[in-house]
Protein backbone atom coordinates (compact mmCIF):
# COMPACT_ATOMS: atom_id res chain seq x y z
CA UNK A 1 0.00 0.00 0.00
CA UNK A 2 1.08 3.63 -0.37
CA UNK A 3 3.01 5.30 2.41
CA UNK A 4 0.55 7.62 4.18
CA UNK A 5 3.44 9.69 5.59
CA UNK A 6 5.19 10.40 2.33
CA UNK A 7 3.31 13.69 2.05
CA UNK A 8 4.40 14.79 5.53
CA UNK A 9 8.14 14.34 4.99
CA UNK A 10 8.76 17.38 2.78
CA UNK A 11 7.11 19.51 5.48
CA UNK A 12 9.48 18.06 8.04
CA UNK A 13 12.46 18.81 5.81
CA UNK A 14 11.26 22.37 5.23
CA UNK A 15 10.75 22.91 8.96
CA UNK A 16 14.26 21.65 9.70
CA UNK A 17 15.65 23.93 6.99
CA UNK A 18 13.80 26.91 8.45
CA UNK A 19 15.03 26.01 11.91
CA UNK A 20 18.62 26.48 10.69
CA UNK A 21 17.94 30.05 9.52
CA UNK A 22 18.15 32.09 12.74
CA UNK A 23 20.06 31.89 15.98
CA UNK A 24 16.89 31.29 17.91
CA UNK A 25 16.00 28.66 15.37
CA UNK A 26 19.52 27.23 15.63
CA UNK A 27 18.95 26.83 19.32
CA UNK A 28 15.72 24.98 18.58
CA UNK A 29 17.42 22.93 15.91
CA UNK A 30 20.14 21.83 18.30
CA UNK A 31 17.56 20.90 20.85
CA UNK A 32 15.75 19.00 18.12
CA UNK A 33 18.94 17.12 17.13
CA UNK A 34 19.61 16.26 20.74
CA UNK A 35 16.07 15.14 21.08
CA UNK A 36 16.08 13.01 17.95
CA UNK A 37 19.02 10.85 18.94
CA UNK A 38 17.54 8.72 21.70
CA UNK A 39 14.70 6.33 21.19
CA UNK A 40 11.42 7.82 22.30
CA UNK A 41 11.00 6.09 25.59
CA UNK A 42 9.60 8.95 27.65
CA UNK A 43 12.94 9.82 29.27
CA UNK A 44 15.35 12.59 28.38
CA UNK A 45 13.50 13.78 25.30
CA UNK A 46 13.43 17.47 24.59
CA UNK A 47 9.77 18.08 25.14
CA UNK A 48 9.77 15.95 28.25
CA UNK A 49 9.88 18.76 30.77
CA UNK A 50 7.49 19.65 33.53
CA UNK A 51 5.10 22.19 31.96
CA UNK A 52 5.01 23.99 35.31
CA UNK A 53 8.64 25.03 34.71
CA UNK A 54 7.92 26.43 31.23
CA UNK A 55 6.28 29.81 30.65
CA UNK A 56 3.37 29.81 28.18
CA UNK A 57 5.44 31.78 25.64
CA UNK A 58 8.52 29.52 25.72
CA UNK A 59 9.07 27.59 22.51
CA UNK A 60 9.23 23.86 22.82
CA UNK A 61 9.88 21.26 20.19
CA UNK A 62 7.56 18.34 19.89
CA UNK A 63 7.08 15.58 17.43
CA UNK A 64 3.63 14.82 16.10
CA UNK A 65 2.95 11.23 17.08
CA UNK A 66 0.48 10.87 14.19
CA UNK A 67 2.75 11.77 11.27
CA UNK A 68 6.22 11.92 12.88
CA UNK A 69 6.85 15.56 11.93
CA UNK A 70 8.89 17.78 14.28
CA UNK A 71 7.12 20.99 15.28
CA UNK A 72 7.94 24.10 17.28
CA UNK A 73 5.18 25.50 19.48
CA UNK A 74 4.56 27.34 22.71
CA UNK A 75 2.43 25.95 25.51
CA UNK A 76 0.01 28.80 24.83
CA UNK A 77 -0.61 27.51 21.30
CA UNK A 78 -1.11 23.90 22.35
CA UNK A 79 -4.82 23.71 22.94
CA UNK A 80 -7.37 20.94 22.63
CA UNK A 81 -8.92 21.93 19.31
CA UNK A 82 -6.18 24.00 17.65
CA UNK A 83 -4.40 22.39 14.72
CA UNK A 84 -0.78 22.48 15.85
CA UNK A 85 1.14 20.06 13.60
CA UNK A 86 2.43 21.88 10.51
CA UNK A 87 2.23 18.71 8.42
CA UNK A 88 -0.95 16.82 9.25
CA UNK A 89 -2.82 19.51 11.16
CA UNK A 90 -3.34 17.33 14.24
CA UNK A 91 -4.76 18.83 17.43
CA UNK A 92 -3.78 18.02 21.01
CA UNK A 93 -6.93 15.89 21.24
CA UNK A 94 -6.11 13.86 18.11
CA UNK A 95 -2.56 13.23 19.32
CA UNK A 96 -3.81 12.27 22.78
CA UNK A 97 -6.24 9.69 21.39
CA UNK A 98 -3.50 7.91 19.43
CA UNK A 99 -1.03 8.30 22.31
CA UNK A 100 -3.43 6.62 24.75
CA UNK A 101 -4.13 3.77 22.30
CA UNK A 102 -0.43 3.04 21.75
CA UNK A 103 0.36 3.52 25.44
CA UNK A 104 -2.18 0.81 26.31
CA UNK A 105 -0.98 -1.55 23.56
CA UNK A 106 2.79 -0.96 23.56
CA UNK A 107 3.14 -0.06 27.26
CA UNK A 108 5.21 3.05 26.47
CA UNK A 109 4.89 6.25 24.42
CA UNK A 110 5.22 5.36 20.74
CA UNK A 111 4.99 7.35 17.53
CA UNK A 112 2.02 5.85 15.74
CA UNK A 113 3.96 5.30 12.47
CA UNK A 114 6.61 3.40 14.49
CA UNK A 115 4.15 1.22 16.44
CA UNK A 116 4.61 -2.48 15.65
CA UNK A 117 1.77 -3.80 13.50
CA UNK A 118 -0.55 -6.04 15.51
CA UNK A 119 -3.25 -7.75 13.47
CA UNK A 120 -4.32 -9.61 16.62
CA UNK A 121 -5.44 -6.34 18.25
CA UNK A 122 -9.00 -5.42 17.30
CA UNK A 123 -10.18 -1.85 17.62
CA UNK A 124 -13.16 0.21 16.61
CA UNK A 125 -13.54 3.96 16.21
CA UNK A 126 -16.67 6.08 16.43
CA UNK A 127 -16.27 8.78 13.76
CA UNK A 128 -12.54 9.01 14.39
CA UNK A 129 -10.53 11.72 12.64
CA UNK A 130 -8.63 10.56 9.57
CA UNK A 131 -5.43 12.05 11.04
CA UNK A 132 -5.13 9.03 13.32
CA UNK A 133 -7.77 6.59 12.02
CA UNK A 134 -5.88 5.78 8.81
CA UNK A 135 -2.74 4.74 10.67
CA UNK A 136 -4.68 2.86 13.35
CA UNK A 137 -6.24 0.87 10.48
CA UNK A 138 -2.78 0.18 9.03
CA UNK A 139 -1.42 -1.05 12.38
CA UNK A 140 -4.29 -2.93 13.96
CA UNK A 141 -7.46 -4.81 13.04
CA UNK A 142 -9.17 -1.47 13.51
CA UNK A 143 -12.29 -0.23 11.79
CA UNK A 144 -13.53 3.35 11.85
CA UNK A 145 -17.32 3.62 11.83
CA UNK A 146 -19.92 6.32 11.20
CA UNK A 147 -23.39 7.18 12.39
CA UNK A 148 -24.72 8.21 8.95
CA UNK A 149 -22.68 6.12 6.48
CA UNK A 150 -20.99 2.74 6.11
CA UNK A 151 -19.40 1.13 7.94
CA UNK A 152 -22.25 2.19 10.19
CA UNK A 153 -22.42 2.05 13.98
CA UNK A 154 -25.06 3.58 16.23
CA UNK A 155 -23.78 3.30 19.80
CA UNK A 156 -27.37 3.78 21.04
CA UNK A 157 -28.58 0.79 18.99
CA UNK A 158 -25.84 -1.78 18.67
CA UNK A 159 -25.67 -4.83 16.39
CA UNK A 160 -25.13 -7.87 18.65
CA UNK A 161 -22.62 -9.25 16.15
CA UNK A 162 -20.15 -6.67 17.47
CA UNK A 163 -20.45 -7.68 21.13
CA UNK A 164 -17.20 -8.67 22.87
CA UNK A 165 -15.02 -8.33 19.78
CA UNK A 166 -12.71 -5.42 20.53
CA UNK A 167 -9.54 -4.78 22.50
CA UNK A 168 -10.10 -1.05 22.28
CA UNK A 169 -12.84 1.43 21.43
CA UNK A 170 -12.07 5.04 20.58
CA UNK A 171 -14.88 7.56 21.10
CA UNK A 172 -13.61 11.12 20.87
CA UNK A 173 -16.15 13.92 21.25
CA UNK A 174 -19.06 11.68 20.22
CA UNK A 175 -21.00 10.92 23.41
CA UNK A 176 -22.18 14.51 23.87
CA UNK A 177 -24.19 13.98 20.64
CA UNK A 178 -25.73 10.57 21.39
CA UNK A 179 -29.50 10.51 21.91
CA UNK A 180 -30.61 10.07 25.54
CA UNK A 181 -30.56 8.09 27.71
CA UNK A 182 -26.77 8.28 27.46
CA UNK A 183 -26.37 5.41 29.94
CA UNK A 184 -27.39 3.11 27.06
CA UNK A 185 -24.38 4.29 25.01
CA UNK A 186 -21.96 3.64 27.88
CA UNK A 187 -23.43 0.16 28.40
CA UNK A 188 -23.08 -0.57 24.68
CA UNK A 189 -19.49 0.64 24.62
CA UNK A 190 -18.76 -1.83 27.42
CA UNK A 191 -20.48 -4.60 25.40
CA UNK A 192 -18.20 -3.96 22.41
CA UNK A 193 -15.14 -4.77 24.47
CA UNK A 194 -13.37 -7.99 25.33
CA UNK A 195 -12.85 -8.97 28.99
CA UNK A 196 -9.65 -6.91 29.18
CA UNK A 197 -10.75 -4.19 26.75
CA UNK A 198 -10.19 -0.47 27.10
CA UNK A 199 -12.10 2.57 26.02
CA UNK A 200 -10.15 5.64 24.93
CA UNK A 201 -12.58 8.46 25.45
CA UNK A 202 -13.03 12.21 25.29
CA UNK A 203 -15.93 14.62 25.58
CA UNK A 204 -16.19 18.23 26.62
CA UNK A 205 -16.98 18.15 30.36
CA UNK A 206 -17.44 20.51 33.27
CA UNK A 207 -16.50 20.10 36.92
CA UNK A 208 -20.11 20.53 38.03
CA UNK A 209 -21.74 17.80 40.13
CA UNK A 210 -23.92 16.53 37.30
CA UNK A 211 -24.37 16.41 33.55
CA UNK A 212 -26.73 18.97 32.02
CA UNK A 213 -29.06 17.14 29.63
CA UNK A 214 -30.55 19.59 27.13
CA UNK A 215 -33.39 17.31 25.97
CA UNK A 216 -33.95 14.65 28.66
CA UNK A 217 -37.40 13.71 27.32
CA UNK A 218 -36.39 13.27 23.68
CA UNK A 219 -38.67 10.71 22.07
CA UNK A 220 -40.14 11.51 18.63
CA UNK A 221 -38.25 14.50 17.40
CA UNK A 222 -37.15 16.44 14.38
CA UNK A 223 -35.13 19.55 13.60
CA UNK A 224 -36.07 22.22 11.10
CA UNK A 225 -34.47 25.43 9.92
CA UNK A 226 -37.28 28.00 10.26
CA UNK A 227 -36.21 31.27 8.67
CA UNK A 228 -32.63 30.80 9.80
CA UNK A 229 -33.51 29.59 13.31
CA UNK A 230 -32.93 25.92 13.98
CA UNK A 231 -35.82 24.47 15.94
CA UNK A 232 -36.11 21.10 17.62
CA UNK A 233 -39.64 19.74 17.99
CA UNK A 234 -40.18 16.82 20.34
CA UNK A 235 -43.16 14.73 21.34
CA UNK A 236 -42.40 13.19 24.73
CA UNK A 237 -43.16 9.59 25.62
CA UNK A 238 -46.39 10.71 27.33
CA UNK A 239 -47.50 12.82 24.36
CA UNK A 240 -46.49 16.36 25.38
CA UNK A 241 -45.17 18.67 22.65
CA UNK A 242 -41.87 20.52 23.26
CA UNK A 243 -40.08 23.13 21.15
CA UNK A 244 -36.47 24.23 21.58
CA UNK A 245 -34.73 27.02 19.68
CA UNK A 246 -31.42 27.58 21.50
CA UNK A 247 -29.70 24.62 19.81
CA UNK A 248 -25.93 24.19 20.00
CA UNK A 249 -24.21 22.51 17.07
CA UNK A 250 -20.64 21.30 16.83
CA UNK A 251 -19.17 21.66 13.36
CA UNK A 252 -21.77 24.09 12.03
CA UNK A 253 -25.57 24.42 12.16
CA UNK A 254 -27.55 21.32 11.36
CA UNK A 255 -24.57 19.00 11.59
CA UNK A 256 -24.09 17.61 15.08
CA UNK A 257 -26.44 18.66 17.82
CA UNK A 258 -25.08 18.96 21.34
CA UNK A 259 -27.36 16.86 23.53
CA UNK A 260 -25.66 17.54 26.84
CA UNK A 261 -22.72 19.00 28.71
CA UNK A 262 -21.19 16.21 30.76
CA UNK A 263 -19.70 16.63 34.20
CA UNK A 264 -16.57 14.75 35.23
CA UNK A 265 -18.22 13.21 38.26
CA UNK A 266 -21.20 12.04 36.19
CA UNK A 267 -18.88 10.52 33.57
CA UNK A 268 -17.08 8.50 36.22
CA UNK A 269 -20.44 7.29 37.52
CA UNK A 270 -21.60 6.37 33.99
CA UNK A 271 -18.52 4.25 33.29
CA UNK A 272 -18.83 2.34 36.56
CA UNK A 273 -22.59 1.87 36.09
CA UNK A 274 -21.93 0.48 32.59
CA UNK A 275 -19.71 -2.25 34.06
CA UNK A 276 -16.25 -0.76 33.66
CA UNK A 277 -13.99 -1.62 36.59
CA UNK A 278 -12.18 1.72 36.71
CA UNK A 279 -11.63 5.01 34.91
CA UNK A 280 -8.38 6.90 34.53
CA UNK A 281 -8.44 10.67 33.96
CA UNK A 282 -5.63 11.02 31.42
CA UNK A 283 -4.79 14.67 32.15
CA UNK A 284 -1.03 14.08 32.23
CA UNK A 285 0.91 16.11 29.66
CA UNK A 286 3.25 14.42 27.22
CA UNK A 287 5.19 17.29 25.71
CA UNK A 288 7.43 15.14 23.44
CA UNK A 289 4.23 14.62 21.43
CA UNK A 290 2.85 18.10 22.05
CA UNK A 291 0.15 16.85 24.40
CA UNK A 292 -0.69 19.37 27.09
CA UNK A 293 -3.82 19.98 29.17
CA UNK A 294 -3.64 23.33 30.98
CA UNK A 295 -7.23 22.99 32.28
CA UNK A 296 -8.77 20.21 34.36
CA UNK A 297 -11.92 19.92 32.22
CA UNK A 298 -12.52 18.11 28.90
CA UNK A 299 -9.36 16.02 29.23
CA UNK A 300 -9.26 12.42 27.89
CA UNK A 301 -10.17 9.36 29.92
CA UNK A 302 -9.37 5.67 29.70
CA UNK A 303 -11.99 3.24 30.98
CA UNK A 304 -10.93 -0.32 31.77
CA UNK A 305 -13.17 -3.38 31.70
CA UNK A 306 -10.90 -4.87 34.36
ZN1 LIG B 1 1.29 15.56 12.34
Amino acid sequence: MSDPFAAARPFAERLRHRLRQSSFAQHLHQRFRRWRAPAIDGSGTIGDVDPATVTPGTAIVFRCNLCGTPNAATLATLSRETRSCVACGSTVRFRAMAHLVTLEICGRPTLLPDAPAREDIAGIGLSDAAEYALTLAAKYAYENTWFHSAPRLDIANLDRARFGRYDFVVASDVFEHVVPPVARAFANARRLLKADGKMIFSVPFSLEPDTREHYPELHEWSMTDRAGVWTLSNRTMDGRQQTFTDLVFHGGPGSTLEMRVFSRAALEREFLRAGFARVRIAAEPYLPFGIYWPEPWSVPMVAYVR
